[in-house]
């Protein structure tokens, strides 16, 4: 049980999740948790870089984040296919980690792993929790108790279910960024973020003092959920309306 972990995010690519959620992982490395990655693939078809480069970036991203594991897929970049085998392949590590809280991409996006890697994540955090799937001897059931979508640089009309103020983080987030130079040195854009003509750590810092805006804070990281989120105490909520 080692592996275990309480935070798991799962993406197509390395550097994925440190562009759409590294400033909410950081922050729960701070507070304490214990804090997972799982890159589904190698990054062997990017355009830029190979995938050994990508590893020993991916690593160093890690530790910058704070996290306790970062592990791989090893599934074909580019051809993320929402099947059996994959899904196997996800049940046995949602099982081996255990975490409790699932991040995962946005259901839309351009690149079709990031697509296909929202829905395979989902089906496999369903399936890892069925006593019956697997292989005999196979770990322990578990299903992750939440999901969550990282929604950054989505232009879709969907509002944010919440956001995680990652002010204190923020030059961590960027930190990790900045280890895949392979990718992003001199880059205008990068997955699912568009071009403005500007470089992209300072549209990357653009577009998170946005969604910190949407929470008055100076940067932010937008998620949504598909369940309603629930209050306790309406006289502690946050935000000025007014
Ligand atoms: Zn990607």
């Amino acid at each position: 049980m080692t592996q275990a972990v309480d935070l798991l995010a799962i993406a197509a690519h390395r550097d994925d999740v440190e562009l759409t959620c590294g400033g909410t992982l950081a922050k729960a490395v701070q507070a304490g948790h214990r804090v997972g990655i799982l890159d589904l693939t190698q990054g062997e078809s990017g355009t830029r870089g190979d995938a050994a480069t990508r590893a020993a970036e991916a690593e160093r991203a890690a530790k910058v984040l704070g996290v306790t594991l970062r592990l791989n897929a090893g599934l074909a970049d580019a051809y993320l296919q929402n099947d059996d085998p994959s899904r196997a392949r996800l049940v046995e590590l949602i099982r081996s980690t255990r975490p409790r809280v699932v991040i995962l991409p946005f259901p839309i996006g351009r690149h079709p792993d990031h697509r296909v890697a929202s829905e395979l994540g989902r089906d496999a955090c369903y399936l890892a929790g069925l006593a019956k799937y697997g292989p005999p001897g196979a770990e322990q059931p578990h299903r992750p108790f939440k999901v969550l979508y990282a929604l950054a640089y989505r232009e879709d009309p969907v509002k944010p279910s919440f956001v995680v103020d990652i002010t204190d983080v923020f030059e961590t987030k960027m930190s990790a960024i900045r280890c895949y130079a392979s990718q992003f040195a001199g880059a205008k854009a990068a997955g699912e973020i568009h071009p403005t003509g500007q470089d992209l750590y300072e549209l990357i810092r653009v577009q998170s003092a946005h969604y910190g805006s949407l929470i008055r804070a100076r940067y932010g990281e937008p998620f949504f959920c598909y369940e309603t989120i629930e209050v306790q105490d309406v006289v502690t909520l946050g935000v000025q309306s007014l």
